[in-house]
């Protein structure tokens, strides 16, 4: 009686506590509570928003130059989305990316993406990559692959300038690692994102066709002087099963030095740029060629 004034709510209350126990693992039992309810139209409504949201193209994509570590030049650009929300402004993707997953709808968007990133990637000169995070749910849709190259084949950019970052609970699935080998031979980039967060194993380096081994940004804060032991080991891996590391948010010109020293190939990161919108990239590419990488020799 606490739940609900009639038997029409209590039913529906008794549902939602029936969703949760599922979603818990099943094999429970689940209780009702406010919160749920809540939830549930929290869900309701961002579903509703988001699916408009795409509709009426509100994401845009900002860009994050990956350089190499030793001369400063600009390999590619790692697609950021970013959602100009008609009331709440510019939102970042850790606002509306789990649900989107929960909700399918990243699959949409996702697509969105790539035919966005592909489309002003051939703005850029012919040597520069861009680089798309791919969710697992993405990953594991049907189709992938010829959205893909769908993208592609809208945009006329070369399959050999695009890239796929991919994370390591996306690619366990065999399914998912037959569909990224067949993307791979087309000649598209695989890079492993975040590597070192959560589920990480050496056993999914061998098992995935990767190109780029990613490592997570918390292994670039903790990185000090005397203490790099673990970057260290992790490029040799990396080099030893024919891949290049690649730093993430890497902020000070020490981390560099150090990440040089370890042998890491590429840095991205606060340090060397902070993501830019796609009318600044152009602008951007002209002044670090004039500067041809004094940046970095600057530490
Ligand atoms: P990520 O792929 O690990 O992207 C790197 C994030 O770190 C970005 O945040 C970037 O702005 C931020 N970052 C870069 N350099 C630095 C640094 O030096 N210091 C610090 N503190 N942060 C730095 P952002 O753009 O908010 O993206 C967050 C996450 O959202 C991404 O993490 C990625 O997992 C996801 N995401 C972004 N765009 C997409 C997309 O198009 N599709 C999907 N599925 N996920 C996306
Ligand atoms: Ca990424
Ligand atoms: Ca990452």
């Amino acid at each position: 009686p606490a739940d609900s004034e009639d038997a029409d709510t209590l039913v529906m209350s008794a549902d939602l506590a029936l969703y949760a126990a599922k979603s818990a693992g099943k094999n429970r039992v689940g209780k009702y509570s406010p919160a749920l309810r809540a939830r549930a139209r929290e869900r309701a409504s961002a579903l509703q928003e988001l699916g408009l949201a795409i509709e009426s193209r509100q994401f845009e994509l900002y860009y994050q130059p990956q350089v190499r570590a030793d001369t400063g030049r600009v390999e590619g650009f790692e697609a950021l989305l970013r959602w100009n929300h008609p009331v709440r402004g510019v939102l970042a993707p850790r606002i509306f990316i789990d649900v989107a997953e929960e909700t399918g709808l990243i699959v949409p968007l996702g697509l969105q993406v790539l035919h966005m990133a592909c489309a002003e990637a051939m703005t850029w000169p012919d040597d520069t990559y861009v680089t798309v995070n791919v969710s697992p749910v993405q990953l594991m849709s049907s189709g992938f692959g010829s959205a893909v190259n769908d993208a592609l084949e809208a945009s006329g950019l070369s399959s050999k300038r695009l890239q796929l970052e991919i994370t390591e609970t996306g690619a366990v699935e065999e399914l998912a690692v037959a569909e990224l080998d067949r993307l791979r031979a087309t000649g598209i980039a695989i890079a492993l994102d975040d590597f070192g967060t959560g589920y990480s194993s050496f056993e999914s380096l061998k098992k995935l066709p990767l190109d780029i081994l990613k490592i997570d940004r918390s292994f670039i804060t903790e990185l000090s002087e005397g203490d790099s032991a673990v970057v260290t080991s992790v490029v040799e891996v990396a080099k030893a099963l024919g891949m290049q590391s690649l730093a993430e948010g890497v902020e000070t010109a020490d981390q560099l030095r150090l990440l040089l020293t370890a042998g890491c190939e590429l840095v991205q990161g606060y340090y060397v740029s902070r993501p830019m919108p796609a009318t600044e990239v152009a602008e951007y590419l002209s002044a670090t060629a004039q500067s041809s990488g004094g940046y970095f020799h600057s530490f």
